[in-house]
């Protein structure tokens, strides 16, 4: 696991201005990596650095030899190299020492005083002027089910007599999800169309899905792979994972409950997927560590599961919130409204946790392989990380400003996930936002 090192001095600030503003998700102790090109345009995908309210252009800070004969480490030249391509692949495919190497260049390339701030400014992108992609070019994506509230809350309400089934507190539950249609914020999507059968209908219908929700989760990306066959234990999980996003990972209700049973969700959640531009790194995110521990009546996880540094600081303590603007929201100018804040340190397992159980088999992942958390509810009402979960399967209506209601979502809804760490000591760091919009159905 990472240390708390000079990138992240709370003292630090940026000859980027916007940097030092309070409030920014995008301070200097952050610096996450995405995927740009100017807004509108059709030029080649570059990665970049968020840095304030701009983005530094990896492609031209590689052109412009910004750093030429200046690096210390052999380890940063080697990972500047691996950002000149089209996604964060190739970066993500080296390890940790050379993320960590090129971190401490570019913060120390961005501070104040720093004697590449002249040409390093002349790498910088408003972000304004930028348009996005998903970050990586993702192979496999796996979603896990890691807060306990949220398997229960739905359990209830798909099993009322039984809503956590025995193995919850033994196996990181997951499935294997779709990579083809994630996309990136701005995302818009029509209602998918499906199977579904009403409590006391005979037989299924199809048509459009009439419970569409969203899901409140944090976007895992792998980074260095392991090789078949060969287990990532827990002792270096973390190594092997690059950095966090958001994730909303949207889900059909009508269509899972008819689906689900016995091989888990499958058309429910496939049509769409939307992660933030932004992957915070895991060194970022050193400061906001949390012990990792289980109420005392619940089993402790198995030894393979297990290890001292994820008791001592397994858990994340990131703030998640979502909120909705629906289409007359938009006409009426009315700002997004929040439907429920969370805390990512409610999860029953830890990301560790997760690498270690996904590769246990002997599976391999891959530089780029995304996982989702699963939905993120705390342990109280106004916590929970899905609209099933708030409007109790749609009966107890959500009131929004401008006199709507809602129990699930409807045509025109625009979702939007945000996250951040903060805690006394520290700058705060954001992981930006990620938006998308529910379109109506076609082709019925
Ligand atoms: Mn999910």
């Amino acid at each position: 696991m990472y240390e708390v090192n000079e990138t992240h001095d709370p003292a630090l600030r940026s000859w980027v201005q916007s940097a030092n503003q309070s409030g920014t998700d995008f301070p200097i102790q952050n610096l996450p990596f995405g995927v740009f090109r100017t807004l509108g345009s059709k030029q080649s995908w570059r990665l970049g650095v968020a840095i304030g309210d701009q983005i530094l252009d990896m492609s031209a800070v590689i052109a412009g030899g910004v750093f030429s004969g200046k690096l210390e480490s052999g380890l940063a030249t080697d990972a500047l190299a691996a950002c000149g391509g089209q996604s964060l692949n190739d970066l993500m495919a080296m390890d940790a020492d050379h993320w960590s190497a090129l971190r401490l260049a570019l913060s120390r390339g961005l501070r104040e005083g720093a004697s590449e701030a002249e040409a390093l400014g002349r790498c910088l992108v408003a972000q304004d002027a930028a348009e996005y992609r998903v970050p990586a070019d993702i192979g496999d994506y796996t979603d896990f089910y890691t807060s306990i509230h949220h398997a229960t809350n739905i359990g209830r309400q798909f099993r009322p007599d039984n809503p956590l089934l025995p193995n919850y507190s033994w196996v990181p539950i997951g499935y294997h999800g779709r990579s083809s249609s994630i996309g990136v914020s701005g995302q818009s999507f029509p209602r998918p169309v499906g199977q579904t059968k009403a409590p006391d209908a005979e037989t299924p219908s199809v048509g459009p899905s009439k419970r569409m929700d969203y899901e409140l989760e944090v976007g895992i990306f792998i980074g260095t792979g392991n090789e078949p066959g060969r287990p990532i234990t827990m002792e270096r999980a973390e190594e092997h994972v690059f950095g966090l996003c958001l994730l909303n990972d949207w889900s059909a209700r009508d269509l899972q409950a008819w689906e689900y049973q016995p091989l888990g969700p499958f058309l429910s959640k496939n049509f769409a997927s939307t992660v933030s531009p932004w992957v915070v790194t895991m060194e970022a995110l050193a400061p906001f560590r949390l012990p990792f521990n289980r109420p005392e009546d619940h089993p402790q996880p198995l030894p393979y599961l297990s290890s001292a540094a994820n008791r001592e600081q397994g858990a994340f303590d990131m703030k998640l919130e979502v909120l909705i603007q629906t289409e007359h929201m938009r006409e009426q100018g009315l700002a997004p409204e929040p439907l429920a804040r969370t805390n990512f340190r409610h999860s029953y397992w830890t990301v560790a946790q997760l690498v270690a159980h996904h590769t246990v088999n002997g599976c391999n992942l891959r530089p780029g392989d995304l996982f989702g958390s699963g939905t993120q509810s705390g342990p109280g009402e106004a916590e929970a990380g899905s609209i099933l979960e708030l409007t109790a399967g749609g009966k107890e209506l959500v009131k929004l400003p401008g006199g709507e209601t809602r129990g699930f979502l409807e045509d025109g809804d625009t979702i939007i996930l945000r996250g951040h760490c903060e805690k006394e000591g520290t700058v705060r760091i954001g992981f930006g936002e990620v938006a998308g919009t529910l379109l109506p159905a076609v082709g019925m």
